[in-house]
């Protein structure tokens, strides 16, 4: 039972919360993403997938600033923010839980908690945040002074997304929320994750490997193959495209798979 609500920032003037532009990025002379466009929309749920080395880690980093990009550009909600800093990314709302969840190991959940509404100064509404956070992850309210590395992996991860909600964000840039988590703590994140969207008008980009997964939870879906998006659309879409079945959905066996790649099909765009 929720007893307040989060006040995630709207703009009801705009329904492209997100878009990136053409976006080429680099680590020294490797090209990691080599012109990626899409967009998010407000309230939606959008997925990133991709097998690894995709660029998909790079993208969110470029938008959460990160990385800067070489070319491109970023808007939210149709301003331009390459190459802004972190720290005033976080206060437009933008907020990203890292790949590996990134928690701040020696501290207590209490802590960890505190320091994700490090840009904002309002006691009272962050207290009130808290029992927001704490209404969709009990077991966080009960851990609160419990020092963070001695948590589960899903409590771990919970507490890193609990922390990206309490800067108040706008869209949560989620990079592999499932990884070593077993199928079941999967489900019940990603079961908390269409909540808080439904509930909290929380717009997500996730970038997954458990493609299965993702493309329940989202509503459109971005494939990306070295450094490109070479497919996009509805997620029911995806998910009846004969590529996403075999490559991404297990309708084929492993060593079937490693024959070809996607740019050997047809469809590749
Ligand atoms: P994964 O699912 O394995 O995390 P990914 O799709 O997120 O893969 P990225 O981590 O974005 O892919 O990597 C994109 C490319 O950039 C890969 O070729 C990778 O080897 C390279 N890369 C990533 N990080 C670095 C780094 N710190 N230094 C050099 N190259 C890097």
């Amino acid at each position: 039972m929720l007893r307040h609500t989060l006040v995630v920032r709207k703009n009801i003037n705009s329904s492209s919360l997100l878009e990136t532009k053409n976006l080429e990025s680099y680590y020294g002379p490797i090209m990691a993403l080599k012109g990626v466009s899409l967009t998010v929309k407000q309230g939606e749920i959008v997925t990133v997938l991709g097998a690894n080395g995709a660029g998909k880690t790079t993208l969110l980093k470029n938008i959460s600033g990160v990385m800067v990009p070489e070319k491109g550009d970023i808007l939210h909600f149709r301003d331009n923010i390459e190459g802004f800093d972190t720290d005033k990314l976080v206060l437009k709302g933008i907020s990203h839980v890292p790949e590996g969840r990134e928690i701040f190991p020696l501290l207590s959940v209490e802590q960890n908690l505190f320091l994700g509404a490090f840009t904002r100064n309002n006691n009272p509404e962050i207290s009130k945040d808290l029992d927001v956070v704490f209404s969709y992850f009990p077991i966080l309210e009960s851990r609160l002074t419990q020092q963070a590395n001695t948590l589960s992996g899903g409590e771990q991860q919970m507490l890193a997304i609990g922390r990206g909600l309490m800067s108040r964000p706008s869209i949560m840039l989620l990079d592999e929320p499932s990884l070593g988590l077993s199928p079941i703590l999967v489900k019940e994140i990603f079961t908390i994750l269409k909540k808080l969207n439904k509930e909290q008008n929380l717009t997500i980009l996730l970038v997954e490997q458990n493609a299965k997964a993702a493309l329940d939870l989202a509503d459109y879906g971005y494939v990306m193959e070295l450094g490109r998006v070479v497919m996009d659309g509805k997620t029911n879409d995806l998910k009846s495209s004969k590529d996403i079945q075999e490559f991404y959905l297990g309708a084929k066996e492993e060593s079937q798979l490693t024959q070809r790649r996607w740019k050997n099909r047809k469809t590749w765009r």
